[in-house]
């Protein structure tokens, strides 16, 4: 289950719990690329070091080990998922309607987060990200995920080529359609890739809310037409 907790404006996954920080952020927790969003946010946590990936919609991974971790920020280029197995080591992505993913192995200390649109979800970003995270030494049964908030079935029209990709790679439940209009599920579409990649059922967790109905608490560059701000979303290692 997503909790939302109107003080932080954080969202948070019962699943997860609090033994791993991490977070889906609204409006109300801060532009997700603004330096005092950052301050605000990891005043309690003490990173020693925050992770900003300049995403391009790739399934590019970038593991933080031992012999890439710097101190402070530390910005990696064309990336769209983080990967780390280093306790204080923040790892972030901003999202304004695309999909924000955490992943989490407790017990062998490993978290991970990716950011995927259409793009990341047809081309199964998630894989790339489980794949890392199990050459740390991660279990596949171990993994819990939870999917973020992101555009929902409601608001995320589809057609052409595009709508073509995802009925030869979803199952039809990823495909909602009303008249002659086809709109996607976005979290179907991701669920359908983590248990194909070996993910338990019982071990995701997802929002269900939609940021672009939800005018009050999320940016959504559909609902906008433009980039007003984006949520900024988060894990960390103890
Ligand atoms: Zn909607």
């Amino acid at each position: 289950m997503i909790d939302f907790d109107n003080t932080s404006g954080l969202f948070t996954s019962t699943q997860i719990g609090n033994t791993i920080f991490h977070g889906f952020g609204s409006k109300k927790s801060g532009g997700g690329t603004k330096i005092e969003t950052l301050h605000n946010l990891f005043k309690t946590m003490q990173p020693t070091s925050v992770v900003i990936p300049q995403q391009t919609h790739s399934t590019h991974v970038k593991t933080i080990g031992k012999n890439t971790i710097r101190s402070g920020i530390l910005k990696v280029m064309d990336t769209d998922a983080l990967v780390t197995n280093i306790s204080r080591v923040a790892l972030t992505v901003v999202t304004a309607d695309c999909v924000p993913i955490i992943y989490s192995d407790r017990e062998h200390s490993i978290v991970g987060i990716s950011h995927g649109g259409w793009k990341g979800t047809l081309q199964n970003i998630s894989k790339n990200v489980i794949d890392s995270m199990c050459d740390l030494g991660a279990k596949k049964e171990h993994i819990l995920v939870t999917i973020g908030p992101c555009i929902a079935d409601c608001c995320y029209g589809i057609y052409g080529m595009r709508l073509d990709d995802f009925e030869q790679s979803f199952s039809a439940d990823c495909i909602v359609t009303s008249g002659n209009r086809a709109y996607l599920n976005l979290v179907k579409a991701n669920r359908e890739n983590l248990l194909s990649s070996g993910i338990l059922p019982i071990n995701i967790d997802q929002s269900l809310t939609c940021t672009a109905c939800d005018g009050a608490r999320f940016w959504s560059y559909h609902r906008d037409h433009m980039l007003h701000g984006e949520m900024i979303n988060f894990v960390m290692l103890r």
